[in-house]
């Protein structure tokens, strides 16, 4: 497929609906997140292998969870599961608009080599998104206490069940989009311990491996 035949699929599927996550699309090209050898299959609409037993995300899931998340310009943004980077630079774009503005990105990978990875795919590929983009490397079950509390957070990996500490680490107001088993879950937190949920079937992820 090529990618104006991808966008279309996305966007005639009903994944891709708003005008700046359609241009966050277009802007960052998944072809610069796979790995050489799969470069023919960038815009496939399925994961493919980025080593480790980890996988780019599905276009069709990564669109389906930004427009979840809603992501605006200006919010500090919790991600964990950096993987190849791919989402990282599109909330990038999303959060800046193509300028110093105050928001920020804080990734966190679990396996050292893909934080790697994903730092070699941006800083060769959108070297400007590096000053709104924080990569760490660790376990993103415990979420990143030094910049709490986000105003969005989202995980690219499948928990069990929604780590306490990164509910706590979500602003009143805020939102987090997380998959548990094979549902998506968007909470928005009302108060310091009310969220609303809402929960979306049918989706398939890597595991999410964390202590909380
Ligand atoms: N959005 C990424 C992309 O498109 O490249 C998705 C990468 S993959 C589906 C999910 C990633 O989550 C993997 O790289 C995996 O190592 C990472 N992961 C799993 N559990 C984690 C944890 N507890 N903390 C941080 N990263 C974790």
């Amino acid at each position: 497929m090529k990618k104006e035949e991808l966008l279309e699929e996305l966007v005639n599927g009903g994944y891709l609906k708003t005008e700046s996550i359609i241009e966050a699309f277009k802007f960052v090209d998944r072809k610069n997140f796979v790995l050489e050898k799969d470069k023919d299959s960038a815009y496939e609409n399925y994961p493919l292998s980025i080593g480790y037993g980890q996988t780019i995300s599905q276009p069709l899931t990564v669109a389906f969870m930004l427009e979840l998340l809603e992501p605006r310009k200006k919010e500090k943004v919790l991600e964990i599961g950096t993987g190849s980077g791919w989402q990282t630079c599109l909330l990038a774009y999303l959060v800046s608009g193509g300028e110093d503005n105050g928001g920020r990105i804080f990734s966190i990978e679990r396996i050292p080599e893909l934080k790697e990875f994903a730092n070699k795919n941006i800083s060769q590929n959108y070297p400007d998104f590096q000053r709104y983009i924080t990569l760490i490397e660790g376990d993103g079950s415990l979420g990143f206490d030094k910049e709490a509390p986000f105003d969005k957070i989202i995980v690219s990996a499948a928990a069990v069940k929604i780590p306490e500490t990164l509910k706590k680490q979500l602003k009143v107001g805020g939102r987090m989009v997380i998959p548990v088993g094979e549902s998506i879950l968007s909470l928005d937190k009302i108060s310091e311990d009310e969220f609303k949920t809402k929960e979306f079937f049918g989706f398939s992820f890597v595991k999410f491996i964390g202590a909380d």
